[in-house]
């Protein structure tokens, strides 16, 4: 059996270096042998058996693959017990692929920390986060926004950046902490290779299925340990009816614990992203305020061009919602802009899936609410333009001007 143990844990004020060995196949699945988390205050006074959680729910799983062991110095009593049930409802999840694998601590330690009545909540400034956010402010004191994707401390990536300053703004806004963590646990693991052997059987992949609801949610732990949170509250981007195997889901996210009294809340699973975005519509109307929210994941801002933006523009505008209250500038008749959108970028839409998921809600929602909602002209427009088709023409029209470009690349030249 492979192993992946860990060494020792080095606090350096607010960061954490996990040196740890692999061996065997395994170490092939890793690419560096350090990990570490930066986080936004010093959590030197934090017992080693916490501060050990990111690394584990980072690399957990991967042991459940191929049978391995992981090895760590010391665990919080409540967070282990609670792996057993974390595991089993990924095996349910996954059951036609036997999860093997296990944990092993050198000493098991009783952490408690007070039942409190606040919460933090994970938040990446989209959709699902600004809903889970509106419905739980009274009890939210704190957001957080993990980033895992640094290469090193000193890498710099614009997206993680770009995110910082959304959610640090928002945090102002609403006059709550913001707390920011990053973190190299998901460019350390070579995804691709993990990919390579395991996706096509377990129909997932590492990341999307397995790892990054897992170390936000420890990422979280810690700082709930720091600041005497007992609730963490993690917004869900699937709902009830969807069948998706994803690391985030509601019988997986709410298994955790920790220090006896932590949990975890897996927060609107119940609601689809239509009714999402009512709560938020309802909400800016009630306050008269701007809500800014960043969807798009192509640029720093709403580029209102992309299927991402265009997704949200159509949900707002079903709710009866003014799109440039939400970050989104666009000119007033977005009938006009968008039949030029779409001629020139739907080619380049993933609208089969997305349609099917989510823009059939949305139709649902615009033919009931129709009476209230007042920009017709962009709805009528909406509800009858053949997406399909358009999508065919442009994909052709794409082709067509790419031609040499796309040959060159498929050649390798
Ligand atoms: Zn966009």
């Amino acid at each position: 059996m492979d192993n992946i143990i860990l060494n020792d844990i080095v606090i350096k004020k607010n960061i954490v270096f996990y040196h740890f060995k692999v061996t065997g196949e395994t170490s092939s699945f890793f690419r560096s042998d350090t990990m570490f988390f930066e986080f936004p205050c010093d959590v030197s006074n934090i017992p080693q058996s916490v501060l050990v959680l990111p690394f584990v729910a980072s690399v957990y799983s991967l042991t459940w693959f191929n049978n391995s062991i992981l090895w760590v110095p010391e665990i919080d009593r409540t967070f282990l017990m609670s792996l057993r049930d974390v595991k089993q409802s990924f095996q349910e999840m996954h059951y036609d692929f036997l999860f093997k694998g296990k944990i092993v601590p050198s000493k098991i330690i009783d952490n408690k920390i007070d039942r409190s009545d606040d919460a933090i909540l994970l938040f990446g400034g989209g959709v699902d986060a600004h809903c889970s956010f509106i419905r739980n402010k009274s009890i939210i004191s704190r957001i957080l926004n993990v980033q895992g994707w640094f290469k090193s401390l000193d890498a710099v990536d614009k997206g993680a950046d770009d995110d910082f300053r959304h959610c640090k703004l928002f945090a102002e806004s609403q006059n709550i902490d913001f707390l920011y963590v990053r973190s190299n646990f998901a460019t350390i693991i070579n995804s691709v290779k993990v990919d390579k052997l395991y996706s096509k059987k377990l129909r997932e992949s590492w990341w999307h299925g397995f790892q990054h609801s897992q170390a936000f949610i420890s990422t979280a732990m810690v700082l709930a340990f720091k600041y005497g949170v007992s609730n963490i509250y993690i917004a869900s981007s699937n709902t009830t009816g969807d069948q998706v195997a994803c690391a985030s889901d509601v019988t997986t996210d709410s298994m955790f614990s920790f220090a006896e009294n932590g949990r975890v809340f897996h927060d609107a699973f119940e609601l689809n992203r239509q009714e999402k975005i009512k709560i938020i519509v309802d909400y800016q109307k009630k306050t008269g305020k701007p809500y800014p929210l960043k969807v798009c994941s192509f640029n720093d801002h709403n580029c209102c061009e992309c299927e991402k933006c265009f997704r949200t523009i159509i949900e707002i505008v079903a709710e009866n919602g003014d799109v440039n209250a939400f970050g989104f500038d666009v000119p007033s008749s977005l009938k006009s802009y968008y039949q030029d959108v779409v001629y020139r970028r739907i080619g380049l839409w993933g609208i089969g899936f997305e349609s099917k998921i989510y823009w059939s809600k949305t139709r649902k929602r615009m033919l009931e609410n129709y009476d209230n909602i007042q920009d017709k002209e962009f709805v009528d427009w909406f509800l009858n333009f053949d997406f399909d088709k358009a999508h065919r023409q442009g994909l052709i029209r794409y082709y067509r001007k790419n031609f040499f470009s796309i040959l060159k690349r498929k050649l390798n030249l």
